[in-house]
């Protein structure tokens, strides 16, 4: 080969891309929107720990907390679609939050590739022991006669737990102050302890206090009781069988993400949720362990924000 031959060869080599190194080669994030010991928190760093062995990398979580969850959300949305950067949705990051934030950084469709919807879990509607209500009519007489004097701990503002409680609160004609928390952990932390003796917050992570007494149920929602808490009775069993919020967690990336990369990732956390050890754990909180592909993920998280969306304009709901 002449000199000739041989640059113009070295000049082809140099345009081709460099061939990419095989996914995952190096640690991943995955960003928890909510608090550390929140249920966001618990799912993904169950669901991480197992889907990161199956991959062979670690998933480091990063907890981003704040507004609703919408600033981890921010965060996944602008990271580098490389897969290395991933977050953990929920029902309030992509369903309730953008009908109720006007300024909302991100579209919760056009900017995230989704990945996996990795559980659902019921909402439960607690109080403190020492609370005067005792069943969930009790509780709707003794807020109804306090207009705007009682409180009710939450996981954050537009988020599923507020807007869950607001909407409760619309059906039996009550006004109660909302008083948001970074996540469900904080929002916990002070419903146990009386300082605002009533909270609406997702099954996995109120379900421990309600068994250890901390916390007396008054209803889950959801079509059925949960195994975890058999005692508990439905909003629907009291009569509210229009009522229902779901609570959901599930794997979402930048917009861009390779399809191979997302493909490799969608089926390690669905492999997770789906190990026995794994789905028992998540199982333990009261969740539904889940796992579905890209587009069934992608169809859900469309119709939640339209769901969402009808019943926040329906029921005229704002942030208070
Ligand atoms: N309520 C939040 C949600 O489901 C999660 C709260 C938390 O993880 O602390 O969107």
């Amino acid at each position: 080969m002449n000199i000739r031959k041989t640059l113009l060869l070295l000049a082809m080599l140099a345009t081709l891309p460099a061939a990419r190194a095989e996914f995952p080669d190096r640690p991943i994030t995955l960003i928890i929107p909510f608090s550390a010991g929140g249920p966001t928190d618990v799912v993904g760093r169950v669901a991480a720990a197992k889907a990161g062995e199956i991959l062979g990398q670690q998933i480091v979580v990063e907890n981003r907390t704040g507004a609703s969850g919408t600033i981890g959300m921010t965060a996944t949305a602008r990271a580098k679609p490389d897969g290395y950067t991933i977050g953990l949705a929920t029902v309030s990051t992509h369903g309730t939050a953008p009908h109720l934030f006007p300024k909302l950084p991100y579209d919760p469709i056009k900017d995230f590739t989704p990945v996996s919807n990795l559980v659902t879990s019921p909402n439960i509607l607690s109080v403190h022991p020492s609370y005067p209500a005792r069943t969930l009519a009790e509780f709707v007489e003794y807020v109804r006669a306090r207009p705007g004097v009682e409180g009710y701990a939450n996981a954050g503002a537009g988020g599923v737990n507020d807007l869950g409680m607001t909407w409760f609160l619309q059906i039996t004609g009550a006004k109660m102050n909302s008083i948001a928390y970074r996540g469900s952990a904080p929002a916990l932390t002070d419903a146990v302890g009386g300082i605002v003796p009533v909270i609406f917050d997702n099954f996995p992570s109120s379900q421990s206090y309600v068994k250890s007494g901390h916390l007396r149920a008054l209803a889950i929602t959801g079509t059925q009781r949960n195994p975890q808490l058999p005692d508990v009775p439905t909003f629907a069993e009291q009569g509210y069988t229009n009522y229902d919020v779901t609570a959901w967690y599930g794997v979402v990336a930048p917009a861009g993400l390779p399809a191979d990369i997302r493909d490799k990732l969608a089926d390690a956390f669905a492999r997770a949720v789906r190990d026995p050890a794994t789905a028992a754990k998540l199982a333990d909180t009261g969740a539904f362990p889940l796992g579905n592909t890209p587009a069934e993920f992608g169809e859900q998280i469309q119709t939640e924000k339209d769901r969402w969306g009808e019943v926040i304009a329906k029921a005229g709901i704002k942030l208070q």
